[in-house]
């Protein structure tokens, strides 16, 4: 299904044109607009799913495969020195159009990027805490 008014669902269906570097069925995988490095790239399905939430078992199956497969070219084509797959779900984790994208950014030496977070110092009692709650 398509999402009305979804910019990434006219994108991803060629209503909206684009800087396509691949193509199938199912996904659609173009250029970033506002590029964090040369080459940065979004895998984009063709149906709409807002967030991971939503992603269709076998979508969210197919997407590793493909980012794999684009890796191995983006490290051919581009010679980027690494790569950083990034997945924003949600306004409060900076996702900024709700339709399910996967962020590939190939990574040089001197890009001058920064992708981190501030790393926490819990006690063990704390990360005991968070594992019972999570843990099935
Ligand atoms: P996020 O913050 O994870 O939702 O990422 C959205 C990304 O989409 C940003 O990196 C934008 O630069 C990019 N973007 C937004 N509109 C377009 C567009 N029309 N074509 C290509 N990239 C876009
Ligand atoms: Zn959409």
């Amino acid at each position: 299904m398509k999402k009305e008014n979804c910019i990434f669902c006219k994108i991803a269906n060629g209503e909206i044109p684009s800087r396509t570097i691949y193509e199938d069925e199912t996904f659609r995988v173009i250029l970033d607009l506002n590029p964090a490095t040369r080459g940065h790239a979004l895998i984009l399905p063709k149906e709409h799913a807002d967030s991971l939430y939503d992603l269709p078992e076998n979508t969210a199956a197919a997407v590793l495969p493909l980012a794999k497969k684009l890796a191995s070219i983006m490290s051919r084509k581009l010679g980027c020195d690494g790569l950083n797959l990034i997945q924003n779900n949600g306004e409060t984790a900076g996702q900024t159009v709700p339709h399910f994208h996967l962020h590939m950014i190939p990574r040089y030496g001197n890009d001058g990027q920064k992708i981190s977070w501030t790393p926490g110092k819990p006690t063990e009692k704390e990360l005991d805490e968070v594992r019972e709650q999570l843990a099935e």
